[in-house]
């Protein structure tokens, strides 16, 4: 009766010392994770540390960008300024005379943008169709 008595205590002891074995381990993770968290959130890591995290995950984002399949949203219509001249006027002097614009002037161009979906970028074109003057790109 005494062996299975001391058996018995032997098990339930174990368990016991896994129990406890099993909790710290799970507050260990737990405790690294919220490390981790906090580090993330208010930047505990150096500022060197942080540099580093900040260029790997810009170069990341640049890999992406360069190797988009563009998806293209609708299309805009996006006139752009040019400065056009006007006029003539004679400037220098004696024999090293030559003309020169009055001036400049805003001039609006025709133009339609398309923006990607994925990674922003723009493409633009002046072209239309001859069919229905349908701006292609
Ligand atoms: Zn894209």
């Amino acid at each position: 009766m005494l062996i299975y008595q001391c058996f018995f205590e032997n098990i339930l002891h174990n368990l016991h010392k896994y129990a406890i074995i099993g909790l710290v381990s799970f507050y260990k993770s737990m405790y690294s994770e919220m490390l981790y968290r906090n580090q993330k959130e208010d930047y505990g890591m150096n500022l060197a540390d942080r540099k580093v995290e900040l260029e790997r995950e810009l170069a990341s984002v640049k890999r992406e960008m360069k190797s988009c399949n563009h998806e293209w949203g609708e299309t805009k219509y996006d006139p752009k300024t040019v400065k056009e001249p006007y006029g003539y006027k004679l400037v220098g002097q004696g024999s090293d005379t030559w003309f020169e614009p009055e001036g400049y002037r805003d001039v609006e161009k025709k133009r339609w943008s398309q923006t990607c979906k994925k990674c922003g970028d723009k493409r633009y074109t002046e072209q239309t169709r001859p069919t229905g003057f349908e701006p292609t790109f």
